[in-house]
C-alpha cells in the first residue's frame, strides 16, 4: 500500500483556514483574556463580558458555517466524520491556542463525555444529555479520581440501590469543569466485593441535585489559592462531595458493574486528542525558540550561531517530528481498525508517555533560550510549561502507562527454554556452520 503524506486539496484548504483563523481570531482572544483588562486599564465588566460572549458566538458560527463544529464527531453524531488522521491535522493547529477547542465545540471534558454517552448511553440519555453537549448548550464533567486515590482498585465513592434510585456517597476531586458543569459523570463502587474491573458503575448526575457539594474549585499551580474558594468560577478541577445524592435509576450509564471497562472509550480517545494538541503546543514553542535565537545577541554573537543553541533547536525539531509521526500513525491505525484494539492501545500508551516528555524537553529548551523573559509571565511559555507535568499525570500517569505498555509488548514474546538466549552467538554460529558445511559440500560435489 502506498504511503502518502498529502491530503486532498479541499481538506488542505480547511487546514489552512483553521491555521489562519487560530492565528488571527483565537490567539488575540486568548491574549485579551490573559490580560483581563481593556486598553484603558479597567477590568472587563458585565457589559464587556456580554460583548466577548457575543463575539465568541460569532466565531463559533463561522466554524459551523465551514462544517467544522464538533469536528471530532462521526457523521452519526452530526459531526463531519473526518476520522482521526484529519482530526489530528486540525487539532495540531488548535493546540497553539487556549480557547480554540471551545470555539470549535471540541473541548475536554465534553468531547470524552460525548463519546462515553454515545457508546454506553440509552436513547433517552443521548437525547437528554448528549445532544445538548453536541450543540454546545450544556457542559459536563467527569468525576472519577478521588482525593485519596487515583487508582480504580482504591476508590471508595459508592452507590447503593434504593427502589427507583441510586444513593451516592463519597468524595471526588480534580473533576475538571465540575463547578460549572450542567451534569457530572460519576464513577462509583456498586459491588465492592467483585474484582476491580467489575466493581464500579457510571452515573449521570445533574449538578443541581441536592447533596452535590463543591468543596473547593481546585486550580493548578500558578493560580492564587484564593481562587479555589470561588466555587462558582469557571475553569478549575472541582473537589466534590456527594452527600446522599439520589440519582434516578435510569441515569445509570452503561451496564451495572461495567464502569471501568466503559470508561476506556472516553479515556483512550481523550489521550489521542491531547497528544494531537501537544504537537501544536511544541510547534509553537519551537517557532518561538527559532525566532529568539535569530533575534538575540550574547557577547556580540547571535544565539543562533552558538553550537549549544543549535543543538537544542535540532534536538527539538527531531523529537517533535518523531512524536508527530507517531501520533499520526496512531490516528491512521484507529481509522483503519475502527476500535481500540490491543495494537492501538500500545500506540496510545506510547504517545501519551511521549507527549509529556516531548512537551517537557522542548518547552524547557524554549524557556531556557528566552532567559529571564522565558521565566516571566509575559510569554505563552508560562502556560505551556504547565502542560508538561500535567500531560504526565492526567488520564493516567506516565509510570502506569509505561507498565501497561511493557505488559502489552511482552505478550508478543515467549521465554527462551534454552540456557542461553536465542541470539547467543556461539549457538547461532554452530547452526550456521552446519548449514554452510552443506552448502560448500553440495557446491563441490556438483
Ligand atoms: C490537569 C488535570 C486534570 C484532570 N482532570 C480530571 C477529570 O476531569 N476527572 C478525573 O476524574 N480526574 C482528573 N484528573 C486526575 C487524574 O486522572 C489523576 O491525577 C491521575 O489518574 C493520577 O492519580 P493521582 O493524582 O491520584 O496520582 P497517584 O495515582 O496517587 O500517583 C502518584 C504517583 O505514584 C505513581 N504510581 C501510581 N501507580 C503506579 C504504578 N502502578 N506503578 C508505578 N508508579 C505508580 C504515579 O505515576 C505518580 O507518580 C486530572 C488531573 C490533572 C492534573
Amino acid at each position: 500500500m502506498p504511503i502518502d503524506f498529502d491530503v486532498e486539496p479541499e481538506f488542505q484548504e480547511q487546514i489552512d483556514w483553521v491555521e489562519k483563523f487560530a492565528k488571527e481570531e483565537i490567539e488575540p482572544l486568548d491574549n485579551f483574556m490573559r490580560g483581563g483588562r481593556t486598553k484603558s486599564g479597567d477590568p472587563i465588566d458585565k457589559d464587556g463580558w456580554r460583548a466577548i460572549r457575543a463575539y465568541t458566538d460569532g466565531l463559533k458560527q463561522q466554524v459551523k458555517d465551514r462544517g467544522l463544529w464538533g469536528f471530532h464527531l462521526g457523521k452519526d453524531l452530526g459531526g463531519p466524520g473526518l476520522g482521526q488522521v484529519k482530526l489530528c491535522l486540525l487539532n495540531e493547529k488548535l493546540g497553539r491556542t487556549r480557547s480554540g477547542p471551545g470555539i470549535f465545540g471540541c473541548q475536554a471534558p465534553d468531547t470524552g463525555n460525548m463519546e462515553l454517552i454515545a457508546h454506553n448511553g440509552t436513547e433517552e440519555q443521548k437525547k437528554k444529555y448528549m445532544e445538548p453537549l453536541l450543540s454546545g448548550e450544556k457542559h459536563s464533567a467527569y468525576s472519577m479520581t478521588e482525593p485519596h486515590a487515583g487508582e480504580p482498585g482504591e476508590f471508595k465513592c459508592n452507590a447503593v440501590r434504593d427502589g427507583d434510585e441510586w444513593v451516592l456517597n463519597g468524595e471526588k476531586w480534580f473533576t475538571s469543569n465540575g463547578a460549572n458543569a450542567d451534569f457530572l459523570i460519576v464513577m462509583a463502587v456498586t459491588a465492592p466485593d467483585k474484582p476491580t474491573l467489575e466493581k464500579a458503575s457510571m452515573f449521570i448526575v445533574d449538578r443541581d441535585l441536592p447533596g452535590v457539594e463543591i468543596v473547593r474549585n481546585v486550580h493548578t499551580m500558578g493560580t492564587s489559592l484564593r481562587e479555589n474558594y470561588n466555587v462558582t468560577s469557571g475553569g478549575g478541577h472541582a473537589y466534590i462531595r456527594y452527600n446522599n445524592v439520589r440519582v434516578p435509576a435510569e441515569n445509570l450509564l452503561g451496564e451495572e458493574g461495567q464502569g471501568f471497562v466503559g470508561s476506556q472509550t472516553r479515556l483512550s480517545g481523550g489521550r489521542v486528542h491531547h497528544a494531537m494538541r501537544a504537537v501544536g503546543v511544541c510547534t509553537k514553542a519551537l517557532d518561538m525558540m527559532c525566532e529568539r535565537a535569530l533575534s538575540r545577541k550574547a557577547r556580540g554573537q547571535l544565539l543562533s550561531e552558538l553550537q549549544m543553541v543549535q543543538q537544542d533547536i535540532a534536538d527539538s525539531y527531531i523529537q517533535l517530528k518523531q512524536f508527530r509521526l507517531h501520533v499520526l500513525y496512531t490516528a491512521w491505525l484507529i481509522d483503519k481498525t475502527g476500535a481500540y484494539t490491543r495494537e492501538i492501545r500500545k500506540e496510545i500508551a506510547s504517545i501519551k508517555i511521549s507527549a509529556a516528555k516531548v512537551n517537557h524537553d522542548i518547552i524547557y529548551r524554549a524557556i531556557h533560550l528566552h532567559g529571564a523573559l522565558g521565566m516571566s509571565n509575559e510569554t505563552p511559555l508560562a502556560d505551556m510549561w504547565m502542560s508538561a507535568p500535567q500531560m504526565g499525570i492526567m488520564d493516567g500517569t506516565t509510570e502506569v502507562h509505561k507498565a501497561n505498555l511493557a505488559k502489552l509488548l511482552l505478550r508478543d514474546y515467549d521465554a527462551c527454554e534454552d540456557l542461553f538466549p536465542t541470539y547467543h552467538l556461539p549457538k547461532l554460529l554452530e547452526e550456521a556452520q552446519d548449514k554452510f558445511d552443506r552448502v560448500i559440500n553440495d557446491y563441490l560435489a556438483a
